[in-house]
């Protein structure tokens, strides 16, 4: 496929998926502010990535640190969301790159960061990530586990989840957002995929990472 024909493919998809982010804030009670677009670009090459960000959605997120290296290196203009596992060795090439940190899961993930954003005198802004499904093959903390105590190298903006691949998902956003009023009054809810970013708008979502609706069929 042409540039041409790639970018008329994509451009209708991030229309689509825009047009279904507006429906859900409209329809959920909210004084909903805006839903920001995350575009996870992990299955699709550079190229389809730097396409996106060209027609306007800067906001792209990847869950391997890896091909957030090689991407952040090859796409220009772009805003990066680490959104998937993060090891501890990978943090002085990765934390540089990104604007937010998705997906903090464990408490020695948490104390590295805040040792490295200590370090450079600037803390790291991160969201924690919670298992709000209680899947037990799912990463985060639990739900009355979440570090609260504040560290000076981190700044927690706000919570992280991903729900079932089954069922109904809305229970779980729903239990992230009361968390997030508890711990982190005012801030992020980065919750909802393809299956689920409607419901996830609904109930209150701040941050969508949808990848499949987007790429389906690009990958190359
Ligand atoms: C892959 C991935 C997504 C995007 O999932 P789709 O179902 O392809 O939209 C969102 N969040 C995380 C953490 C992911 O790994």
């Amino acid at each position: 496929m042409t540039d041409t024909e790639l970018g008329a493919i994509l451009g209708e998809r991030v229309a689509n998926v825009r047009a279904r982010i507006e429906a859900a804030r409209a329809r959920s009670g909210e004084a909903a502010s805006g839903v920001k677009l995350v575009a996870v670009t992990k299955t699709v090459s550079a190229r389809v990535a730097a396409l996106v960000v060209e027609l306007g959605v800067t906001d792209l997120g990847e869950s391997r640190p890896q091909a957030l290296w090689q991407k952040a290196e090859a796409v220009p203009g772009a805003t990066w969301h680490m959104i998937g596992h993060l090891q501890r060795n990978k943090l002085e090439r990765t934390i540089p790159l990104v604007s937010l940190v998705h997906s903090v899961d464990s408490e020695r993930l948490l104390h590295a960061l805040d040792a490295f954003g200590r370090a450079r005198g600037a803390p790291v802004p991160v969201l924690l990530e919670v298992n709000c499904s209680g899947e037990a093959a799912k990463g985060g903390f639990a739900p009355d586990a979440v570090p609260v105590a504040p560290l000076p190298g981190v700044q927690v903006l706000g919570l992280m989840t991903m729900a079932a691949r089954e069922g109904d998902p809305r229970p779980a956003f729903a239990r992230l957002r009361e968390l997030r009023d508890a711990l982190v009054p005012g801030g992020e809810l980065s919750m909802g995929m393809s299956n689920d970013f409607e419901v996830a708008v609904e109930e209150g979502a701040t941050l969508v990472r949808v990848g499949t609706t987007l790429f389906e069929g690009l990958g190359e």
